[in-house]
């Protein structure tokens, strides 16, 4: 399997922008680490997407993109970050596996729910952040990333996410394309994207076929400039020391509480890594960095 990666394009003489990824070797990684079962590895592979193209376009290598999404559903609060080339990610439950009864399609929709919010935080240089939140509209990923598009970012776009998913345990394909219309965009770009919208087969069908980024988005704005391609990939980078200034924020009293256990184990979501902390190695850390 390829490495995923993504692509930056301009067309219509920069009028609007093209993020389009590939990411089937990190989705088919999330599934390993998380065990996801079919519609809990939609739903985790197109917000992994999404999360991804988003961050695509950070200007500085320490920024960072979190997005929550919680609609009610089944499959509980789906969360994932990107920071540089890098994505991690999960879901409340991972065993939800709904179709719908009649295109027989993976129910990301019904698993995600419609009832709740979609919240994207920009982090950067680990201070400043900016929080912008919307209401989901279908919880099916795609149409909420348009909707946040189009409300907290005031950038009319198309969003194409989609997972194709075996029985087994692969991923066959994962992809996602935004297509954005830049300031100066005219009214025969509206209509050519309009235009595409309608005739726009899934992204996941066509990385499926064996398309590369370049050769898909040529097809889709013959004008169409690559400017930039990176790999990107699912990694987590969780430590130690993260979970234990993370108990340190803890008040006083649950604090004591959690120092009463000789050792405390802990679980990082997104890697499923276990960390034990020795009491007196707590202690130790909690001096070290009160000095
Ligand atoms: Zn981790």
């Amino acid at each position: 399997m390829r490495n995923s990666y993504l692509c930056i394009a301009l067309a219509h003489e920069g009028r609007i922008r093209i993020l389009a990824c590939d990411s089937t070797s990190l989705v088919q990684e999330a599934r390993l680490i998380h065990d996801l079962y079919p519609t809990s590895a939609a739903a985790l592979g197109r917000v992994l997407s999404a999360t991804a193209l988003m961050a695509a376009t950070l200007k500085n290598e320490d920024e960072k993109i979190l997005v929550t999404i919680n609609g009610g559903g089944p499959i509980g609060t789906i969360m994932t970050e990107a920071y540089g080339p890098y994505l991690k990610g999960f879901v409340g439950d991972n065993t939800i596996y709904l179709k719908y009864n009649d295109s027989n399609k993976l129910a990301v929709g019904l698993a995600v729910g419609t009832s709740g919010y979609l919240k994207v935080v920009r982090n950067m240089h680990l201070k400043e952040s900016f929080t912008s939140q919307v209401a989901l509209q279908t919880g099916e990923i795609g149409d909420d990333f348009a909707y946040y598009f189009a409300i907290s970012e005031q950038i009319p776009s198309l969003v194409s996410l989609g997972v194709l998913v075996d029985t087994n345990t692969q991923i066959k394909a994962s992809g996602g394309l935004i297509i954005e219309l830049m300031p100066g965009h005219t009214e025969e770009d509206i209509c050519y994207v309009e235009k595409l919208q309608k005739n726009l087969r899934p992204i996941s069908s066509l990385i499926e076929e064996g398309k590369d980024l370049q050769t898909l988005l040529k097809e889709l704005f013959p004008d169409v400039k690559i400017i930039e391609r990176k790999d990107i990939s699912y990694r987590c980078d969780c430590n130690k020391k993260r979970f234990m200034s993370a108990l340190l924020t803890l008040s006083k009293d649950d604090l004591n509480e959690v120092l009463k256990d000789e050792t405390i184990e802990l679980k990082c979501e997104f890697c499923n890594k276990k960390y034990q902390i020795k009491r007196e190695e707590l202690i130790a850390y909690q001096n070290e960095v009160e000095d």
